[in-house]
């Protein structure tokens, strides 16, 4: 089995690209999806999971019939082989990373407490770091700090748009020796676009290393692990049409080490993380890796398009809503809105949603069902009021302008319930 090549890219496309996207009442797509192809429902919840990509789904079900453990020599092994090394080929060209440099685990959390330890060793510095830099609105599984004692993690603040403090950073870093950086480079509740390049000069000048979750990020903005500055980046196939429970390390050289890996055990990963490899999932992930990266472009432009149709209805209808790092002064992901009316629950709102058929969420999904304010949202320092009727709607490759209304027709509903004060929708 060779490599996949980009000509490849092409007959995916015309196979799964327009045609699919408009396919959604066509039996063979029902019959293979979920609520999301349901006619009546609209999947407004993308930055929770992603459907998974035809593509992913076919090499799911071709790799589920190889037999072999890819630690194997015999056929059976190399076949089960090769599917793992041409996951971690396509994995590597979505973030411009050699394959040798990609680490395949079951996720990004797991992928972020891999890569959140003192233990990371460079060709020229071997000691343990001792002090680890964190923006104050990434992801739970990097604020849970890694492998760091709570006494050695710093946060560092946001401005108001939801942007890193760059020169509060700086300030962190100059005092620390040999930091390790940790920040996203899209925020998961906002769609907020980190300031990552600049964030890599300061932790360099510091002596240190720059860690990047871009779990949000990848396929959606280009995502390219030397442009970034970035040494190590955090990816999760679920969010670019692949697999639930796969992810990936990516480093930025072959000079980074992990000394103490977090499962020990084989040597798999090249004994950065023990264990039989998911096969099936690795070759779903590369095979969505390998779509969204050659459907990268059409797909952004066509969500952006689609979002600002959102924003624009949105606030036709509400005026007194608040888009969350909306405007010049803060880049997003062309498929995020975060937005809240004053007074608005977000629970009970997302509820009234789901009864229109919308499905949207209150925050990060990991965290809903919890009634807690964003820590994303408090870090931006956004009042009372708002905190706790931020809802969020993410946008796909699948979703359409006829999504977009059906969001628009339940926002109206609302809205208008919310005006006349109606019972539960008050915060
Ligand atoms: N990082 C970010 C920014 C995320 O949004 C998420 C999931 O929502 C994760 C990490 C965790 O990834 P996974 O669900 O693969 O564990």
């Amino acid at each position: 089995m060779g490599r996949r090549a980009w000509g490849d890219c092409m007959g995916a496309a015309e196979a799964f690209g327009g045609d699919f996207y408009h396919r959604r009442g066509d039996k063979k797509q029902a019959s293979r999806t979920s609520v999301t192809d349901m006619a009546e429902r609209s999947y407004l919840d993308w930055n929770a999971t992603a459907p998974l990509r035809p593509q992913a789904r076919q090499a799911l079900q071709d790799a589920s019939a190889v037999e072999g453990n890819p630690s194997s020599v015999h056929a059976e092994g190399r076949a089960a082989r090769r599917l793992v090394e041409r996951a971690r080929e396509d994995v590597a060209a979505l973030v411009g990373a050699q394959p040798g440099n990609v680490f395949f685990t079951s996720g990004g959390t797991e992928t972020n407490m891999l890569a959140l330890t003192p233990a990371i060793e460079t060709a020229g510095e071997k000691r343990p770091r001792d002090r680890l830099l964190l923006s104050a609105i990434e992801h739970s599984s990097v604020r849970a700090g890694g492998r760091f004692p709570r006494g050695a993690i710093e946060d560092i603040p946001v401005s108001p748009q939801g942007r890193v403090d760059l020169a509060a950073l700086a300030d962190a870093a100059g005092k620390a020796s040999r930091p390790l950086v940790s920040l996203m480079l899209a925020n998961n509740e906002t769609g907020v676009v980190q300031p990552v390049a600049e964030a890599a000069a300061v932790a360099h000048a510091a002596g240190g290393l720059l860690h990047v979750d871009a779990v949000q990020a990848a396929g959606r903005i280009p995502c390219d692990i030397g442009a970034l500055g970035a040494d190590l980046l955090t990816l999760s196939a679920h969010k670019i049409g692949g697999p639930k429970g796969v992810g990936a390390l990516v480093r930025r050289s072959e000079d980074i080490h992990f000394p103490d890996p977090l499962i020990r055990g084989g040597g798999q990963e090249r004994g950065t993380r023990a264990g039989t490899e998911n096969v099936a999932g690795i070759a779903a992930f590369g095979a969505a890796a390998a779509a969204a990266h050659c459907q990268f472009a059409a797909e952004a432009a066509r969500m952006l398009a689609l979002r600002n149709l959102l924003e624009s209805g949105l606030q036709a209808i509400s005026p007194r809503a608040v888009i969350f790092g909306f405007g010049a002064a803060a880049a997003r992901l062309p498929n995020t809105t975060l937005f809240a009316v004053e007074g608005m629950k977000a629970e009970t709102a997302v509820i009234a949603f789901d009864l229109e058929g919308v499905a949207v969420s209150s925050g990060a999904a990991c965290s809903s069902g919890k009634v807690q304010p964003s820590h994303v949202l408090a870090a931006m320092a956004v009042l009372p009021g708002l905190l706790r009727g931020a809802v969020r709607v993410s946008l796909g490759w699948t979703t359409t302008e006829a999504d977009v209304e059906r969001f628009l027709g339940a926002w109206r509903k609302l809205s208008s319930a919310l005006s006349k004060g109606e019972r539960g929708m008050a915060a």
